[in-house]
């Protein structure tokens, strides 16, 4: 996005706030117009004081006097009105900034997987975080001292100019210098800012991705390389940021060189236009004390210039973010059919992530309400692709699927998702009380009815164990709970959601015998009296499925119970006899 572009966006984001933003823009100006006189006054008062003045004391502080007064009451105005600007601005950017962090938020968790996939959620934490920080900060700053900065020097350049052009002309100069170099510092760095953003977006996601994993970390004894790791990420993000500070630095001094120049000029040349009776000595100290105003207006500019141009990178990304567009949305028409019965048909389903390569090709099949439908087959066949479409992680790019005889795409989104329960191979859990991770899947569940669930799922006895039942913590992604114990927690949640369809991804991970048995309970219980689709990896799922599916290269090449299967001695026997050749040996 174009700079310009860019810095539009984050005035137009403003949104609701825009009337206080354009009142503050107004109070800017007028702070300049007023700042502006200061200096002019107090060349005349300098006039009067060097010109002929009355002899008695009383009679020059009459002259004085009405001169003294509207410098005092300039003076007050400003103080009072910049108080009121930085007020107003403080409440506005941080309103702002609230609201824009929600949007955000909200936004991102509408992404589809495949962008979650693609982007570690520590660099989309600090994608948030530097983008709101960045707009928070431009908007107080802007409307609180930088927007009055760049007035004052608008208004100051023609006004000097009509008041002694050639007193005038040095301050032009100087502005045209500031610029110039500005401008050409922006040019020279601003490549080299991005690449330091993406340094600092790598530092965020690899220190995320350490901390998420510290038992493995420790477990490994990977401390050092790990910290080595972050530390050569540190070490690149300097080398890359040393050259862009290098050349803000060489601006500085040049423009510090440039002022210094710029006042001596305005001294010597007065002194010789006092000379000649072009300026009077009030016009060479109103300029001398404008030219400083102005050099520090022009300092305020230059560095508010650098800050945006640093802080661009970090905009592009929050933006960019921003205008990922949600792969799915409700179409207009889209319907609420409440619960389903839960007859579920593929016809002629295909996908392909990449555009190139079938994931899964022409599924067609029919579960009834209440059946088990097993998916069987080899890893990356198919299986998590054709259930990932049920549940509209992703549409079909031909074919269709319905429920109950309705497409799903006419479905609203959340009315499909209330009916289908999904319960993930790895157990998704909130850092959060089991009562909160329960309630994910009914809101308004009372203590009876999870207590009910758990019971049901086989979690009630490490629930109750706990001292604080159901408001114990179970920290991130439910560290405090064994592997055994989340599963059942996450049976338990898709039992008080209790949907008329449900997905379950079986754990592949080899079980000691006592949890097996009570997961075994939980699923049966969870399965009961709904459509179950099942990506099963035990045996005793597959032999107790309604129908099983046999995936093959993303295609279903058999289909039927697990006795016809077997007497088929196809594919499916072949499978069964590599995967569970250790059951059946015993
Ligand atoms: P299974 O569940 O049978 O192991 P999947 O449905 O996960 O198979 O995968 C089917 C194919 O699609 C595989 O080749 C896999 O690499 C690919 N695939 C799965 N998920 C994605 C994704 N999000 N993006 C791109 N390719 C994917």
């Amino acid at each position: 996005m174009s700079f310009l572009r860019l810095y539009l966006r984050v005035l137009v984001l403003l949104g609701s706030e825009a009337r206080l933003a354009i009142t503050l823009a107004a109070a800017n100006i007028a702070l300049a117009v007023s700042q502006f006189i200061e200096p002019v006054l107090f060349g005349h008062i300098i006039d009067r004081l060097s010109g002929t003045l009355p002899a008695s004391a009383g009679a020059a502080a009459q002259v004085l006097a009405p001169l003294l007064g509207v410098w005092v009451g300039f003076g007050l105005f400003i103080i009072v009105a910049a108080a009121l600007v930085a007020w107003f601005a403080d409440r506005l950017s941080h309103r702002r900034r609230n609201m824009v962090i929600t949007d955000y938020f909200e936004h991102v968790l509408q992404l589809p997987l495949a962008f979650h996939a693609a982007a570690h959620s520590g660099r989309q934490v600090k994608v948030m975080l530097a983008g709101t920080d960045t707009l928070w900060w431009l908007w107080l700053q802007f409307f609180r001292e930088y927007f009055a900065a760049f007035a004052f020097i608008l208004v100051l350049l023609p006004t000097s100019l009509v008041l002694n052009w050639r007193l005038a002309s040095p301050l032009l100069v100087l502005c045209m210098a500031f610029s110039a170099l500005t401008v050409l510092v922006m040019h020279k760095a601003f490549g080299m800012q991005q690449a330091v953003e993406r340094h600092y977006s790598e530092l965020a996601e690899t220190a995320a991705d350490a901390l998420g994993n510290v038992a493995l970390v420790q477990s490994y004894a990977r401390v050092e390389r790990e910290v080595s790791g972050l530390k050569s990420i540190v070490d690149s993000l300097l080398r890359a940021q040393l050259p862009v500070l290098s050349w803000w630095a060489a601006a500085t001094v040049m423009t510090r060189a440039g002022t210094t120049l710029t006042l001596l000029v305005i001294l010597v040349f007065g002194t010789y236009l006092k000379l000649i009776g072009l300026a009077s000595v009030g016009q060479i100290v109103s300029f001398m004390s404008m030219a400083a105003l102005l050099i520090s207006r022009l300092e305020q500019a230059v560095s508010f210039a650098n800050r945006l141009f640093l802080d661009a990178p970090k905009l592009n990304d929050f933006f960019g973010v921003l205008d990922t567009v949600p792969a799915l949305r409700d179409r207009p028409d889209a319907i609420d059919p409440g619960r389903v019965r839960g007859r579920v048909e593929f016809k002629n389903a295909s996908l392909s992530y990449d555009g190139k390569r079938a994931a899964v090709k022409d599924l067609s099949f029919t579960a009834q309400p209440g059946d088990t439908v097993a998916l069987v087959g080899p890893t990356g066949a198919g299986k998590s692709t054709a259930l990932a479409l049920l549940h509209r992680a992703f549409d079909p790019q031909s074919g269709s699927i319905t429920i109950d005889g309705i497409d799903i795409r006419d479905f609203k989104l959340t009315a499909l998702r209330h009916n289908i329960g999904v319960v993930f191979q790895e157990t998704l859990l909130f850092n959060r009380s089991i009562a909160e991770n329960l309630r994910v899947g009914k809101p308004d569940a009372s203590e009876e009815e999870m207590r009910a669930a758990a019971m049901r799922a086989q979690a009630l006895d490490f629930v109750e164990r706990n001292q604080d039942g159901f408001e114990a913590p179970i920290g991130e992604r439910g560290r405090l709970l064994s592997g055994g114990e989340r599963q059942r927690l996450a049976i338990a949640r898709a039992l008080l959601k209790d949907p008329p369809i449900l997905i379950l991804d079986e754990a592949t991970s080899a079980l000691d015998p006592i949890t097996e048995a009570r997961l075994d309970l939980a699923l049966d219980e969870v399965m009961k009296g709904r459509t179950t689709f099942v990506i099963a990896h035990r045996l005793a799922t597959i032999r107790s499925a309604t129908r099983i599916l046999v995936f093959q290269h993303g295609r279903i090449v058999e289909t039927g119970t697990f006795d016809e299967l077997q007497r088929r001695g196809g594919f499916f026997t072949e499978l069964v006899r590599a995967q569970f050749a250790r059951v059946a040996a015993e």
